[in-house]
């Protein structure tokens, strides 16, 4: 796993704050989970970068830059979930359809998820509609951590706890990656 580099993007930020529920801002809980699955990519070896590690604002094309400007092996995007009704809940990993990588990283990552954490699967899930899968170069999966809309979930979003098991669980998913694609 050394000389692998992982690019890690925590989704909006400044002036783009993602879904908002209650006071919390969807940019501040993906940065936070963000830096927390840094530190654990960074002790299984790999070289990660994060797209943004403060509350700027980032143009998706800015994100996509910075994946395809370096020798980036796999993308990872950190999102949190919104919808008008405040019973959709779970969790779910989206990845570019015809990437047979970007799949297999999407349900490590997804099963990795589930087996650690007592949530709803909404399973993984080709999206050709999501501008940092479509224009990464390498395989790329974004993560929808939970959601804020849900009154159950975005208190479990606030907690130390689930962005720890949360970023632990991807972070598993990319060690179990790794192993099966070599
Ligand atoms: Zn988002």
């Amino acid at each position: 796993m050394k000389n692998k580099i992982i690019v890690i993007d925590p989704g909006h930020g400044g002036r783009d704050p993602g879904a908002t529920a209650d006071g919390i801002y969807e940019k501040d809980l993906n940065l936070n989970i963000t830096a927390r699955l840094f530190i654990l990519l960074k002790d299984l070896g790999f070289k990660v970068k994060m797209t943004r590690t403060d509350n700027r604002y980032l143009s998706l094309g800015d994100r996509v830059k910075i994946a395809n400007d370096v020798n980036t092996d796999i993308f990872i995007s950190i999102h949190c979930n919104a919808a008008s009704s405040n019973k959709a809940n779970g969790i779910e990993t989206l990845y570019y359809p015809g990437s047979d990588k970007g799949k297999i990283l999407a349900g490590v990552i997804q099963h990795s998820m589930i087996d650690k954490l007592n949530i709803t699967d909404r399973g993984f899930k080709a999206r050709p509609d999501l501008f940092v899968l479509k224009y990464t170069s390498m395989p790329a999966v974004l993560v929808e951590c939970g959601f804020i809309t849900n009154l159950e979930e975005s208190e479990l979003l606030i907690t130390d706890k689930y962005r720890n098991d949360i970023a632990a669980a991807i972070s598993d998913g990319v060690g179990e990656y790794y192993k099966k694609i070599k």
